[in-house]
């Protein structure tokens, strides 16, 4: 029998883990000739969910908790889950109830049928707020246009993925982690599967602005090296816009007797190609930041405890 692994991360979920486990459980007990691990990666939440992970893991043999330190990272949390994952395929879903458990059968049916990769597009996004919705479209579409690998729109970790997938995913070294855009870039057959993204079941986003803001550069600087010739393409702008100027100050100490009257513009021009050029070392900076945190290649997160899990099967610690 084959069996099927689901990585849930857990930051701060007391409010919803309970309806969570109970609905894994149901929709995974629903689907015969399949085996079934759930592998809960409680990534340091400072409430209860821990202990009732624990409880859970006691309580069902197929249920397998790990617990980070601190609090590593939605990314970092589904990587560990990935690590000591022993299922023929591996389904990635988030703990809120955002997306739909149900879904899994139907992934595994296009699993069944050849596909390698199975993700979820969301076809709509309720209950979050306008900026949420605003900001995800456009990003997706700026991510889209940057990337030199096909990320697909509107998608998120949501995804069923063969073990071979999975096997290459965990065996890629980087720390910036972006999932579904390593999942794109390791290719094999892929296929989208649309739902409706309904709203968090309880509790609120652990995705502030600040870890959306990281989680988007990442996606950005870590598939493409686009920005870096924007700023390449400002330089000569710029230099454009003021060789104009040049003229056009020019004609008018020539051609005209009211040419003292410059000073406005000298600044703007200055002001400008300083923020150009703090605009172009800030990009050149960002990706100097990530090849220094690739270079001291420190593990990318640290377990405290684990149930069920046995420590050989954890790659990532001993790496
Ligand atoms: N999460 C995590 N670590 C974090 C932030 C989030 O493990 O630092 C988990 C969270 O518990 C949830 C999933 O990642 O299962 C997605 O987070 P959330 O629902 O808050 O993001 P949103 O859906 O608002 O983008
Ligand atoms: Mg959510």
């Amino acid at each position: 029998m084959k069996t099927v692994s689901v990585v849930i991360p857990c930051f701060n979920e007391s409010e919803v883990i309970d309806f969570t486990v109970e609905e894994l459980l149901s929709v995974t007990n629903s689907i015969s000739n399949y085996k079934f691990e759930l592998i809960f990666v409680n990534d340091g939440s400072s409430d209860d969910t821990e202990s009732k992970l624990l409880a859970y893991s006691k309580q069902h043999e197929n249920i397998r908790t790990i617990s980070f330190s601190r609090n590593f990272g939605h990314q970092q949390a589904v990587s560990a889950g990935l690590d000591v994952s022993t299922g023929d395929a591996v389904v990635l879903i988030d703990a809120d109830l955002q997306d739909p458990p149900k879904v899994i059968s139907d992934m595994i049916v296009k699993w069944e049928e050849g596909f390698d990769v199975v993700y979820g597009t969301r076809a709509n996004r309720e209950g979050e707020s306008w900026f949420k919705r605003v900001t995800a479209k456009s990003f997706y579409r700026l991510l889209s246009y940057l990337s030199e690998v096909q990320i697909p729109l509107d998608t998120g970790d949501f995804r069923l993925m063969d073990r071979q997938v999975v096997d290459h995913l965990i065996a890629m070294p980087e720390k910036s982690r972006f999932i579904r855009g390593m999942v794109s870039w390791i290719g094999f057959n892929q296929t989208a599967i649309t739902y409706e993204r309904s709203a968090r079941f309880a509790g609120e986003s652990k995705y502030p602005l600040t870890k959306m803001i990281k989680f988007g550069l990442d996606g950005i600087l870590s598939f493409s090296v686009k920005p870096l010739k924007l700023s390449i393409m400002m330089g000569f702008v710029c230099s454009g816009i003021s060789m104009l100027m040049l003229l056009y100050f020019v004609y008018v100490r020539i051609m005209t007797d009211h040419w003292v009257s410059g000073w406005t513009s000298l600044f703007v021009a200055i002001l400008f190609m300083g923020g150009v050029q703090l605009i172009s070392i800030g990009i050149v900076g960002e990706y100097v930041a990530r090849i220094y945190k690739e270079s001291k290649n420190r593990p990318l997160y640290i377990i405290k405890e684990r149930r069920s899990i046995n420590a050989e099967e954890t790659r990532s610690i001993t790496d």
